[in-house]
């Protein structure tokens, strides 16, 4: 069910739990700012999520609020992970849904590395 990206942040949402360790994940990348892991039901055959450590519902909740230190940091992580997974030479896209119309669904920001073969265009028709 899609989220209302307005609403404050939930400290029970999914990635919040996975964040403290308390659901498991497939790790690939921490550092200060960020995490990363595999994408519970990929839609590409190389799929990650990068979420931010801090409390954030969404990219317009993470560019009004976050410090300029974190928003460098998070930048930098997603670079670093589609680089780090050797994704650069072959392309990657990257996706972050905001609320309702885009079909965010867990409501802690978080963005969609897709790689691993030609995605198509940009949205369904
Ligand atoms: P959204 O639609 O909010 O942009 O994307 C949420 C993404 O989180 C979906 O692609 C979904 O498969 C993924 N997801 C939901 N629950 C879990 C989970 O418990 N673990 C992992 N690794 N991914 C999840």
């Amino acid at each position: 069910m899609p989220i209302d990206a307005t609403l404050p942040y939930d400290d029970e949402n999914i990635f919040a739990k996975i964040l403290r360790g308390e659901i498991p994940s497939t790790r690939v990348y921490e550092d200060e700012f960020a995490i990363a892991f595999h994408d519970i039901a990929p839609v590409a055959p190389h799929h990650i999520l990068v979420i931010p450590r801090g409390a954030y519902v969404s990219w317009d909740d993470f560019s009004a609020r976050a410090s300029d230190a974190e928003i460098a940091g998070f930048v930098r992580a997603v670079g670093a992970v589609a680089r780090d997974a050797g994704m650069v030479g072959d392309g990657y896209r990257l996706l972050a849904n905001i609320g309702r119309d885009a079909g965010q669904e867990v409501p802690h920001l978080h963005v969609h590395i897709l790689s691993g073969r030609p995605l198509g265009p940009m949205l369904a028709r």
